[in-house]
């Protein structure tokens, strides 16, 4: 096992899946998830773009990443250590650096194209203990809301919500992040703590004690029924 474990570490760059993933990471798939049709884009309403390049490996490798970082042994080290300085979009390193998932939720779907301003988006989302791709969606289902006239700058405290605005969405996450009134409660042996926040939606937080770290968060709609919600809840260890 020890000899197969070394060899595949000699060789793995070898193989193009290997090299690419070692160079790249998951940041390699915006651009054949649109090239192939399936990138989610404007609320997943398309599903490629005209030009993916502001959001490809290489633009990710060029102005972010600093250091390749991987679990334990495997020498493919696809996690993202990045560094940013910038005026407005500064990073704090501490926070990781996104991945193929939070890149499409918090850029593509959201029709931002900017590397900088979805790292920073992540970091928020980080920051906060938010499901980057919870986030995401949720802003961009707010965002198409407000687009169809269904809710107005009356709703979000005349706030505008647009698609491909990077300055909306980093207030937007700390919006949904940020302590407001706190409700806390427990729930079928759970404890919920729950915060309104971004008109009609709430967070919950879900701390479950019996799994000893495990706490996830939801962006959900006041009018789901925390019964329904907590149906299709899997909880992993
Ligand atoms: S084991 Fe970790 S570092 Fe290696 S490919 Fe999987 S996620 Fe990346």
């Amino acid at each position: 096992m020890w000899n197969a474990a070394q060899h595949y570490a000699k060789t793995f760059k070898d193989n193009p899946l290997g090299e690419a993933l070692f160079v790249y990471g998951t940041t390699a798939f915006p651009e054949i998830l649109s090239s192939g049709g399936a990138l989610p884009v404007d609320n997943f309403r398309r599903s490629k773009l005209d030009d993916p390049s502001g959001i490809s490996g290489d633009k990710y490798n060029e102005i972010l990443l600093q250091k390749r970082k991987g679990c334990y042994a495997c020498p493919i080290r696809c996690k993202r250590g990045i560094a940013l300085e910038d005026p407005k979009y500064g990073l704090d390193s501490r926070y990781g650096g996104p991945e193929y998932e939070t890149i499409a939720a918090l850029g593509s779907n959201l029709n931002i194209l900017n590397l900088k301003a979805i790292a920073k988006g992540n970091e928020i989302c980080n920051r906060y203990c938010l499901d980057t791709i919870g986030s995401g969606m949720t802003i961009a289902f707010a965002c198409e809301c407000f687009e169809k006239g269904i809710i107005s700058k009356e709703d979000t405290g005349g706030l505008e919500l647009r698609f491909g605005d990077a300055v909306f969405v980093v207030v937007a996450e700390h919006m949904i992040g940020r302590p407001a009134e706190l409700l806390e409660y427990s729930l079928y042996g759970l404890q919920v703590r729950q915060r309104p926040s971004f008109h009609g939606w709430v967070v919950l937080v879900l701390e479950v004690p019996q799994l000893h770290k495990k706490i996830d968060v939801l962006a959900v709609h006041k009018s789901d029924t925390l019964a329904e919600l907590l149906e299709g809840l899997t909880i992993e260890a």
